[in-house]
C-alpha cells in the first residue's frame, strides 16, 4: 500500500494528449522507444501537483523547501518505505563556504579567487593551473563551481530566516592538537593547501545536532516541507519521465504495490534520486575503480540515468564517486554498508597490501585514501591493492582510547572481522585462510578471485613494513607517506598516546604478539556521476540546451565537485544548495500544457 503521510492528493486530471505526444523530447529529437507512459493512455492521472520532486533524501527535500514557496504545490515521491535516504544515515555535516556563520560569528574570511582556486584544483587536478583562464578548467565547470561559492550561503542563511534549521560550526570543540591557535577540532581536510585560505569555518550542522547529524537535518527539512503543504508519498519507484508535444517535461510514472501510478506536474519535476552505487552493471560499466558496496540506501540504483537518457541528457562525472572504504567481510554480506572507515584509529597500526608493504598514509582522509585500491599494476596484470589488510597490535586493540571508532571493536568486543595470531607467521597465515574461506565471494564490482591471495613472502614484508614504520614513529616523521604530516590526519587520527611527544598518528609496535588483522576494501558513500544540470539545476540535453521542465539535484546528478571531497559536508553543501535552488527555480517556470 503506497503511503500518503499527509492529505489526499488532487482530482484526477484527462491527459490524454500528454499520452498521444509522449514520444517527443526537448530539441525536437524523436524520443526512442518512450513507452511505459504510452502503454497506460486511456487513464487519467492520478494526481497533480505544481512541482513533483522524486527521492526522499537531503538534495530532494531541500527542492520540497525551495519550491513550497507563495503556494506552489509539492509532491514528493520516495521509492522506499520511508523518507530519509543515505541523507538520514549521514552525519549531516554540510560544507558552505563563505558562510555566514563563519563570517559574523567568527570573523573569519573567506574570499572568492582562492576558494574557487581551491575547489578547482581538487575536482580538477589533471587540468588545474593557477594561471590559466578558468584555472585550466572549461568555462562551464569553473562557472559551476563559482555560483555554488555565490549560491551556497545565501541557500543556507535563507533557510535559517525562513526557519528551517539554524547552522553552526561542526564540533567547536577543544583539541589538544591545536593549530595557528585555533582550538578548533575539524580542520579542512585539505588545510595544507596554499589556496585554502579559510581551513577551519566551511562544514556547517544543524544547531544542536553533534552526534546525530543526518537525522536531524532530514527532520529539519522534511518537518518544514509539510508545513508548507508539501506531501509526501512512500512506496513509489518512479520509473518514467512523461514529456509532452514541446518536449517538455509534464509528469512521471511511478510503480507502486497499488499498481502504476501517473503524476501530474504542472511546473517541473526535481529528481534527487542519489547515485548509482546499488546498481552492480552500471558501477561495473561507469566506475573509476573496483568497490566492493557502498552507503547508499539499496534503492539507490542510478534510476535517473536511465530515464534522463531517454530525453536525450547528457552525461557527466560517470567515473567518480564519493569514495571511502570497507570492512570487506561486511560488504561481501550486503552491499549497502552502513558503517565505514574515515580516517582509520591506532597509532601501531599499518595497512599493507597482498605483499606486506604500505600503499598510502593510513590517516589519508577517506575520499583520497580509497583511491589507493584504484592502482593497476601494468606488470602483473593486477589491481594490487585491491584488498588491504588493516593490522595493529594489541596495545591499541585493548586502549579504549585507540580503539574508539571503525574499523577496530571497542575493547572487549568480539568481531567476526578480526583475525588474529601471536606471531606475524601465524597471523599472515590466518589471515590466507580467511580469504580462502571467502574465495569465490562476489561484491558490487570487486570478487575475491583467485589474484586475492597473500603474496609469496607476506609475512617477511609486513615484518619489515613494521619494523620501518617503528622506526618511522621514534623519529616522528614517515618519510615514505607523509602520515600525520597534515592538519585532518592529526586531528581526526586518533587521541596522542601518553609518552609521545612526537607524531601522534604513529608509535612503534609492541614487541610481541597477538598482533591483529582487518580485511578493507574499496566502496563508496554513493557515487555522483548522472545528467549534467546547469547552475539552476536545469538538466541538459545533449545538444547543450536545458531539458525544459527537468531539474536534479544531489549524487544523482555530476557533481560540482567532480573528483573532490572538499571536506567534511562536501556532498551534503553541494546537495542542499543545489537541491534548494533548482526547486525553487522549478516553481518559477511557466505552466505547461499537455
Ligand atoms: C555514515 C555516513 C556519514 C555521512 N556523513 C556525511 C556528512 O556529514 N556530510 C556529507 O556531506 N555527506 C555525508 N555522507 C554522505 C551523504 O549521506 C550522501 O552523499 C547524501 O546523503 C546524498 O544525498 P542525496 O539526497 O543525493 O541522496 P539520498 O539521501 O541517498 O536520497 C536519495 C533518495 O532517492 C530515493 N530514490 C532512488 N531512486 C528513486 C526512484 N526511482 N523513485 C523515487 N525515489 C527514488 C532513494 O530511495 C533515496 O531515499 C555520509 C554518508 C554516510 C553513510
Amino acid at each position: 500500500m503506497a503511503a500518503d503521510t499527509t492529505q489526499p492528493l488532487d482530482s484526477k486530471v484527462s491527459r490524454r494528449s500528454l499520452l498521444a505526444a509522449a514520444g517527443a523530447v526537448a530539441g525536437g529529437a524523436a524520443l526512442a522507444g518512450a513507452p511505459r507512459v504510452a502503454r497506460a493512455a486511456g487513464r487519467s492521472f492520478d494526481a497533480e501537483a505544481d512541482v513533483i520532486v522524486v527521492g526522499g533524501g537531503g538534495a530532494a527535500f531541500a527542492a520540497a523547501v525551495g519550491a513550497a514557496q507563495g503556494g506552489t504545490r509539492v509532491l514528493v515521491l520516495e521509492k522506499a518505505a520511508a523518507i530519509g535516504g543515505t541523507t538520514a544515515r549521514s552525519g549531516g555535516a554540510y560544507w558552505i563556504p563563505n558562510n555566514h556563520v563563519m563570517r559574523r560569528e567568527h570573523g573569519i574570511r573567506d574570499p572568492k579567487d582562492p576558494a574557487v582556486a581551491l575547489m578547482a584544483r581538487l575536482a580538477f587536478p589533471s587540468v588545474y593551473d593557477p594561471e590559466a583562464p578558468f584555472n585550466g578548467l572549461d568555462q562551464f565547470s569553473h562557472e559551476l563551481i563559482s555560483s555554488f561559492y555565490d549560491l551556497a550561503p545565501v541557500v543556507i542563511e535563507r533557510m535559517e530566516r525562513a526557519g528551517v534549521f539554524r547552522s553552526e560550526i561542526a564540533a567547536l570543540l577543544p583539541t589538544q592538537n591545536a593549530t595557528d591557535g585555533i582550538d578548533w577540532t575539524h580542520p579542512e581536510y585539505h588545510a595544507e593547501l596554499p589556496e585554502n585560505k579559510a581551513p577551519y569555518g566551511r562544514t556547517l550542522h544543524p544547531v544542536g545536532s553533534e552526534g546525530g547529524g543526518g537525522g536531524s537535518l532530514m527532520t529539519g527539512l522534511a518537518t518544514f516541507a509539510r508545513r508548507q503543504g508539501v506531501r509526501v508519498l512512500t512506496n513509489q519507484h518512479v520509473v518514467q519521465i512523461a514529456t509532452n508535444s514541446k518536449g517538455e517535461v509534464v509528469g512521471v510514472q511511478a510503480q507502486t504495490p497499488d499498481g502504476e501510478r501517473l503524476y501530474r506536474a504542472k511546473r517541473a519535476v526535481v529528481f534527487g534520486t542519489g547515485g548509482f552505487t546499488q546498481d552492480r552493471s552500471k558501477v561495473m560499466n561507469y566506475l573509476r575503480g573496483p568497490i566492493f558496496g557502498g552507503c547508499a540506501v539499496p534503492t539507490n540504483t542510478g534510476d535517473f540515468i536511465d530515464m534522463a537518457t531517454q530525453l536525450g541528457a547528457r552525461l557527466g562525472n560517470m567515473r567518480n564517486g564519493f569514495f571511502v572504504q570497507h570492512v570487506l567481510e561486511q560488504a561481501l554480506s550486503n552491499s549497502s554498508v552502513v558503517d565505514d572507515l574515515w580516517i582509520p584509529p591506532g597509532d601501531a597500526m599499518v595497512m599493507v597490501n597482498r605483499y606486506g608493504v604500505r600503499v598510502a598514509s593510513e590517516k589519508t582522509p577517506y575520499n583520497e585514501h580509497t583511491q589507493s585500491h584504484f592502482v593497476w599494476d601494468t606488470t602483473r596484470s593486477e589491481y594490487p591493492n585491491l584488498v588491504q589488510f588493516f593490522v595493529y597490535d594489541d596495545v591499541v586493540a585493548n586502549d579504549p582510547m585507540q580503539a574508539y571508532g571503525m574499523p577496530i571493536p571497542a575493547p572487549g568486543r568480539r568481531s567476526p572481522f578480526v583475525i588474529s595470531g601471536q606471531t606475524i607467521p601465524e597471523l599472515a597465515s590466518n589471515i590466507q585462510q580467511r580469504l580462502d574461506r571467502l574465495r569465490g565471494r562476489v561484491a558490487v564490482n570487486g570478487a575475491i578471485g583467485p589474484d586475492v591471495k597473500l603474496a609469496d613472502g607476506f609475512a617477511d614484508n609486513l615484518a619489515r613494513t613494521i619494523e620501518r614504520f617503528n622506526s618511522y614513529a621514534r623519529d616522528g616523521r614517515d618519510p615514505e607517506f607523509g602520515r600525520g604530516s597534515t592538519p585532518i590526519q592529526v586531528s581526526w587520527g586518533g587521541p596522542r598516546r601518553r609518552g609521545n611527544d612526537k607524531n601522534p598518528s604513529m608509535y612503534p609496535f609492541a614487541g610481541s604478539g597477538p598482533y591483529h588483522c582487518i580485511l578493507i576494501g574499496g566502496g563508496t558513500l554513493d557515487t555522483n556521476g548522472g545528467p549534467v544540470v546547469d547552475a539552476n539545476g536545469r538538466v541538459l540535453h545533449v545538444s547543450g540546451q536545458p531539458i525544459r521542465g527537468l531539474y536534479g539535484a544531489g549524487n544523482c546528478v555530476a557533481s560540482v565537485a567532480g573528483q573532490a571531497y572538499w571536506s567534511a559536508g562536501g556532498t551534503l553543501g553541494p546537495g542542499i544548495t543545489n537541491g534548494f535552488t533548482a526547486g525553487e527555480n522549478a516553481a518559477g517556470e511557466a505552466e505547461k500544457e499537455v
